[in-house]
């Protein structure tokens, strides 16, 4: 059963936030009635939070007639890591998600720009914590997805009372469900206070990212972002962004700690995610990040992202797998 896809919500991040549910689902090796796909009250990750996921897009180029999905195969690599973590053997490989996913959205006929969320989660309806002896299910939806961010040129940010989760405390670098609820925290009472994002500083107090986003900043012509062992995820779209920013943009790019007085002193802030794309953040804690307006790097980095993703980049079209055609697999 195909079903046609039209432009139907816009995601926005507010508390009140309602999504269509897709018709169909990738639910145990198969494409299901999203309906069929049911858990149980007494499921394991919903009482634990052990359950790992990926977020990937799907952006619709209208030349070609054709969605390309940014980097499956990276995300489904991380998807992968993020499960051995929570000692989860999912018996299947990078290619034979995509091989899921692909099979999904050509069923669905999605034809248009679109939200993937992968999850691996234990199943069982069992009592107990612990992450053995336990047996991981997969599913895969999609849903239709217009702009994350209503504020992607001027966010304000603050700086979360919350503190980020350590590495030996439960591993930012993993998608890990449980995590995520720091992320609410932080989230929540940014919005809630007026801001429209919360930046978090980790363990040993340096910024490490935004709430599901990884954190740059600029000083001096020099782009700054904080190393994977800064309790940060690893993240795709930073990949990429450094990737861009050396190869294409001839920017320099340092990984080192930042530490929160650097960010108020910044010249430009921004923040990457596949959900957000690149976010320029002009404030945080009601300081002017440079001239409080979107800076040059970031001013040039957002268009050529949206460009890369919609497969228009001859220089990264391997990035972007074409769902309908045969041909690149990620
Ligand atoms: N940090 C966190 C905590 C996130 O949840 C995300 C979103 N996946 C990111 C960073 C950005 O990662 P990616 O570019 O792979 O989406």
């Amino acid at each position: 059963m195909a079903t046609q896809w039209t432009e139907k919500i816009q995601l926005e991040p507010t508390t009140t936030q309602k999504v269509e549910l897709p018709e169909l689902a990738y639910y145990r090796g198969r494409v299901v009635p999203y309906a069929d796909a049911r858990i149980g009250l007494l499921t394991h990750a919903l009482n634990y939070g052990t359950a790992v996921f990926g977020g990937l897009r799907g952006h619709w180029n209208e030349e070609e007639q054709e969605l390309f999905v940014f980097r499956p195969l990276d995300h489904f690599r991380r998807f992968l890591d993020s499960a051995r973590l929570l000692r989860m053997d999912l018996g299947l490989s990078p290619s034979d998600l995509w091989a899921g996913l692909r099979s999904l959205l050509r069923e669905q006929g999605t034809r248009t720009d679109c939200y993937i969320r992968a999850l691996a989660f234990y199943g069982d309806e069992t009592l107990g914590v612990r992450l053995h002896g336990l047996t991981p299910d997969v599913s895969i939806v999609a849903l239709p997805f217009g702009h994350f961010v209503a504020n992607d040129e001027n966010a304000h940010a603050c700086i979360s009372s919350w503190q980020r989760i350590s590495d030996n405390v439960l591993p930012a670098r993993g998608k890990i469900a449980g995590g995520y609820v720091n992320s609410a925290l932080a989230k929540s009472d940014a919005q809630l206070a007026g801001f429209d994002e919360a930046l978090v500083l980790n363990d040993d107090g340096h910024v490490c990212e935004g709430s599901v986003e990884n954190l740059f900043v600029v000083r001096g012509g020099a782009v700054v972002t904080p190393p994977v062992t800064q309790d940060i995820l690893e993240g795709i779209t930073r990949r990429s962004v450094m990737q861009m920013l050396r190869q294409d943009l001839g920017v320099e790019v340092v990984e080192r700690p930042i530490d929160r007085t650097e960010v108020y002193l910044a010249d430009e802030v921004f923040l990457t995610g596949t959900g957000v794309q690149i976010v320029a953040v002009t404030r945080v804690d009601n300081r002017a990040i440079g001239s409080g307006r979107m800076g040059d790097i970031t001013g040039r980095l957002r268009p050529a992202m949206a460009a890369v993703v919609r497969g228009r980049d001859p220089k990264h079209r391997d990035w972007c797998a074409p769902v309908f055609r045969e041909g690149a697999t990620g």
